[in-house]
């Protein structure tokens, strides 16, 4: 048997033949947050012994110590609905919020089907056989205690254990390493006396950084004062105990499931339920992540688009281990997915899932991978757990349009489409037909007779697509500064100028080069009309309007597509010391922030040109 912990950010290692355990039990669940606490519930339910352990003093994480008391997206179905409707009923007899009744049942339900708690307790450490789990060591009031299992969820949320035991895990996005912004939540009450809650994004946190993350907290409770984000008609009750995490850790699972597997529609056919929810980044620093998101994202401009995702088993466990699983936002996926997967009705169906898949494991005595599907698939019916309606594939679901997506084909139809000011479907489709549609876009581009809407979007199709034969029109639409933007989404539209940039660079077009430059050198650009005309809810993110999100986008576009095309002609060295020098010149000092906004540091806002200006001038050292 061998012990491992963390030190130092470091997994550590140390022989642990003769230990000693104080008690021992069937299924043991580190973290009873929003998936964690239904993990318990549903393994307990399953007749087994449990233990959910938990840091904070009760039951529901995020949902509940994080005041996220309200849901975004996810898919109906399961037990969390139960509890939900009790919670309502609850809260209209004794509780002011429903955030404390459904803490209250979380805890009650679960120990009345005899799960037991240990929480104001935190788990620091891991047994193991090998990469088999055999135990968790925790930290009480008490002391140290040892405790053996058959069967361990990690519903920490941050891949804690598994990181422990040195399974392989992965964090941020591979541009800057960066994870999804984290959000200060404020509860106040309104002048009529009614609960409300308000998320405050506060820039972006390294919580694995003991020093870093307090300070990262106190900037954000500090901010709430700012004149940007104070109530003018209300009083804060308090500001939520946990801070909001959006990402860290993901595990490389046995199956980890992808952004491009999900639009190739490359998907288990043995799901424990579905997730659903658009791609919820949250940043504004698009030109930060990867192509595929961007070309989905921005070129397609298709942010508020939604897909349903299954999850399988596999996704659950991490890579090589036994007797262990995960339950919550820490479950194999990719960086661009972890904005998709971990809305709270998912993520109470993947504890809902994991406690059974752990419950049963351990009844007959094989790994959660080695269950009979068929049998997993029956109990998580029963409950709504699983349900096919949930299969909704990709949808429009606003308040403007609830239809599925359907990808097309048919010429005609992409050609009327493309027409128009909502092109993001043919767009996209275009990408999936790839060359095939080269030849007609090309025709539809240069015989448009004034149809400007007809082409530009040929000419962005015709972008995805990698062929340059779109690249005069794209130069024409950054040298106009064309202030249009696109109507697919009830937010996050992309604006005509930003969508150029970023596939003129994507092709490397070294013609581009001098109008980059003028955007990020020459003092005149801020007073160009684009950069005042939009304040049109659709096209902003949120409409801070200490923020200028026209400028951010270009600017940032700018400076990222200059290193594209660099990096396209490592042999032009000229053209490379010209790159390197505008970069410098355009980041070596804080114009381009202020421009953005008069937030002060520390704050969301002043925080996404930081995470570009960092990028530039990371880019710069490297190269020079
Ligand atoms: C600010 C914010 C707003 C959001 N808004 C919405 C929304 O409106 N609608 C929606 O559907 N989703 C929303 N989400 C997403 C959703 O709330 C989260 O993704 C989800 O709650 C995460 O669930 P989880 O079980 O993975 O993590 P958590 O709920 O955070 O649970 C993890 C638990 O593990 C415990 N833990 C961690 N480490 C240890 C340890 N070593 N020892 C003991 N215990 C440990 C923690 O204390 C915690 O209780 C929001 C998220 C954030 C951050």
């Amino acid at each position: 048997m061998i012990y491992r912990r963390m030190a130092d950010g470091i997994p550590r290692e140390t022989a642990a033949d003769d230990i000693a355990f104080d008690r021992h039990y069937d299924v043991i669940v580190a973290g009873t947050g929003t998936a964690g606490s239904f993990a318990v519930l549903a393994a307990a339910m399953q007749g087994v012994s449990v233990l959910g352990v938990d840091r904070f003093s009760g039951a529901g994480g995020m949902s509940t110590f994080g005041y996220v008391d309200g849901y975004y997206y996810g898919a109906n179905g399961g037990m969390y609905e139960k509890i939900d409707r009790e919670g309502k009923a609850l809260q209209d007899e004794m509780f002011l919020g429903k955030v404390e009744a459904k803490q209250y049942l979380l805890e009650k339900k679960a120990a009345d089907q005899g799960a037991e708690f240990l929480f104001e307790t935190v788990v620091t450490g891991v047994y193991l056989n090998g990469k088999t789990v055999r135990g968790i060591s925790v930290l009480t009031e008490d002391g140290v205690q040892n405790l053996a299992c058959e069967m361990l969820i990690d519903a920490t949320a941050e891949a804690e254990v598994c990181a422990m035991a040195g399974c392989a895990v992965d964090c941020g996005r591979q541009s800057d390493g960066k994870t999804r912004p984290y959000t200060s939540v404020k509860v106040w009450v309104t002048e009529e006396g009614n609960i409300a809650r308000t998320n405050h994004d506060s820039g972006y946190i390294n919580q694995y950084d003991p020093k870093e993350l307090s300070n990262a907290i106190l900037a954000a409770h500090e901010s709430q004062l700012l004149g940007e984000f104070r109530n003018k008609h209300g009083r804060v009750l308090f500001l939520a105990p946990s801070i909001g995490i959006r990402e860290g850790r993901r595990i490389l699972a046995e199956e980890t499931v992808t952004m491009q597997k999900i639009l190739d529609g490359d998907q288990t056919k043995t799901p424990l339920f579905y997730a659903y929810s658009d791609f919820d980044k949250h940043g504004k620093d698009n030109a930060l992540e990867t192509e595929l998101l961007q070309d989905w994202y921005v070129a397609s401009n298709l942010s508020t688009v939604c897909l349903s995702v299954p999850i399988s088993i596999k996704s659950l466990i991490p890579k090589g281990y036994r007797s262990l699983l995960t339950a919550g936002r820490h479950i194999g996926v990719d960086h661009d997915t972890a904005s998709l997967v971990r809305m709270k009705k998912d993520m109470f169906k993947c504890g809902e899932s994991a406690g059974v898949c752990a419950a049963l494991a351990v009844k007959k005595g094989v790994q959660p991978i080695d269950l009979p599907y068929k049998e997993v698939r029956e109990i998580l019916q029963e409950t709504g757990c699983l349900q096919e309606e949930n299969n909704v594939g990709i949808m429009f679901d606003d308040q403007y349009r609830r239809m599925q997506v359907r990808w097309l084909t048919d010429e005609n139809e992409i050609r009327r489409e493309l027409a128009g000011d909502m092109p993001g479907i043919a767009i996209y489709s275009c990408k999936r037909l790839g060359n095939r549609m080269a030849e007609e876009l090309k025709q539809w581009m240069s015989g448009a007779d004034g149809n400007e809407l007809l082409r530009s979007n040929c000419a962005i199709a015709l972008g995805l697509i990698g062929d340059k034969a779109c690249l005069p029109v794209l130069r024409d639409i950054v040298r106009n500064r064309d202030s249009f933007y696109y109507k697919d989404n009830r937010r996050t539209n992309q604006l005509r100028t930003v969508i150029a940039i970023y596939l003129a660079g994507k092709l490397g077009d070294m013609e581009l080069a001098p109008m980059l430059k003028e955007i990020l050198l020459d003092e005149r650009e801020y007073g160009k009309g684009l950069y005042h005309e939009i304040t049109k809810t659709s096209y902003l993110f949120n409409p801070n309007r200490n923020f200028n999100e026209v400028y951010f986008q270009v600017i940032s576009y700018a400076a990222v597509s200059l290193i594209r095309i660099m990096e396209k002609h490592p042999e032009n060295q000229e053209f490379r010391k010209e790159g390197l020098k505008i970069l410098k010149e355009a980041f070596g000092d804080d114009f381009h922030i202020q421009k953005t906004t008069s937030m002060p540091e520390g704050t969301f806002e002043y925080a996404s040109m930081q995470n570009i200006r960092d990028y530039v001038n990371r880019y710069c050292r490297k190269k020079l």
